[in-house]
């Protein structure tokens, strides 16, 4: 018989409401010491918000970086985790592990005293904040002190010697949607990237690696500068300058770039809500509609696809991906100018 109840590895011992909920879905977990001897503590140095989650954080306080830590302390303090009422969504952290229950059987193999950085949600973890020391509002992080718990389902990794932390960081919060995009994309397909941030650079990156000389890369952004930006990376053959809430904006402008034949697959990578249907409509009959973007209702996807007879497969961006760690942090180290642009923008920390 197993020593623990089979839901502990999931975290179930710490739901206090409602009862019965997954850590996920839950309203209010426990966040209390000490802990519990499957689990593993985590002194954290830094979150990294989910963009959907610090977006809608940013624009509800006026873009004030006090607002912003105003909102995390009452969410973290009234739920125990962050976890975004708004979005639902969370981010990921880094911190030195304190200490490892003597039970713990999970994936992350590190030790008191370890960097690491965890790959599930904060949506899930258990958190308590002492102190924010910095909210960085150009780059969805956020310096605390404090520590956080991991479930032995919860997956993480060390943080790698050859990466400053808050690169790191930022590359795994995101890894997921590369690892993805090279599952999806085959060679000589036409694809779209709507959205071209963090995660749409490396998904722009990881189909350039696939298509080769094959295919073409459509990159969708609402402003000429993100497309210069993401071409200057040698990874855009078709950019279209339109907003992503614009449907038949998305629409018209990618039936005259194809000639009316459309896209085989479209990664979303936005950070807003109102983009499923450009989504859709950018795709051909049959093809792939890939949403990364936390900000998507999946019922606007599902109701609006069937709203306009479109065929289209509909795939809820899963973040996990096996190895998608090493995955992404490979593309990053491959190549010199995106490694430079995740160390001068998230920082040599
Ligand atoms: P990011 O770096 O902030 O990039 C988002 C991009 O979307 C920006 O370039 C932004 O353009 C663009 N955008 C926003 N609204 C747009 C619109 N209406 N039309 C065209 N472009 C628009 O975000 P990220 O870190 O890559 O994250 C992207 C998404 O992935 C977020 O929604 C996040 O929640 C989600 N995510 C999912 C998972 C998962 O497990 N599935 C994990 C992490 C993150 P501007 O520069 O013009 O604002």
């Amino acid at each position: 018989m197993a020593k623990h109840d089979a839901g502990v590895r999931y975290g179930t011992h710490r739901v206090i409401e409602p009862k019965g909920a997954l850590p996920q879905a839950a309203l209010v977990i426990d966040n209390s010491l000490p802990i519990h001897p499957t689990e593993m503590l985590v002194d954290v140095q830094m979150l990294n918000v989910d963009a959907a989650s610090f977006t809608q954080m940013k624009k509800a306080a006026g873009n004030d970086p006090d607002g912003v830590a105003a909102l995390i302390l009452k969410t973290v303090a009234e739920r125990g985790k962050q976890h975004n009422p708004v979005t639902g969504s969370g981010g990921m952290l880094t911190g030195v592990v304190r200490a490892v229950g003597p039970d713990y059987d999970g994936p992350v193999d590190a030790r008191p005293g370890d960097r690491i950085a965890t790959l599930v949600s904060l949506s899930l973890t258990p958190l308590k904040i002492d102190a924010i020391r910095k909210v960085y509002m150009d780059r969805d992080q956020v310096a605390i002190e404090g520590y956080a718990i991991l479930f032995s389902s919860g997956i993480g990794v060390k943080l790698p010697d050859d990466f400053s932390r808050d690169a790191a960081l930022a590359a795994l919060d995101v890894a997921g949607a590369p690892a993805q995009a090279y599952r999806l994309v085959k060679p000589g397909m036409d694809v779209g990237i709507i959205g071209t941030g963090k995660s749409g650079l490396l998904c722009a990156i990881a189909t350039r690696r696939v298509l080769g000389t094959t295919g073409r890369i459509f990159g969708v952004a609402r402003r000429q500068e993100s497309l210069d930006h993401i071409g200057s990376f040698g990874c855009l053959d078709v950019p279209i300058l339109a907003d992503a809430t614009d449907p038949v904006a998305v629409l018209e402008a990618v039936h005259r770039a194809t000639d009316g034949r459309m896209l085989d697959v479209v990664l979303n990578t936005t950070n807003t809500p109102g983009t499923e249907m450009s989504t859709v409509m950018a795709c051909r009959e049959g093809g792939v509609a890939y949403y990364f973007n936390m900000a998507t209702s999946f019922t606007a996807a599902a109701l609006g696809a069937e709203g306009i007879g479109r065929d289209v497969t509909l795939l809820i961006g899963n973040g996990y991906v096996p190895d998608h760690a090493r995955i992404t942090l490979d593309l990053v180290r491959s190549d010199a100018r995106l490694r430079a642009y995740f160390e001068d923008k998230y920082g040599k920390a």
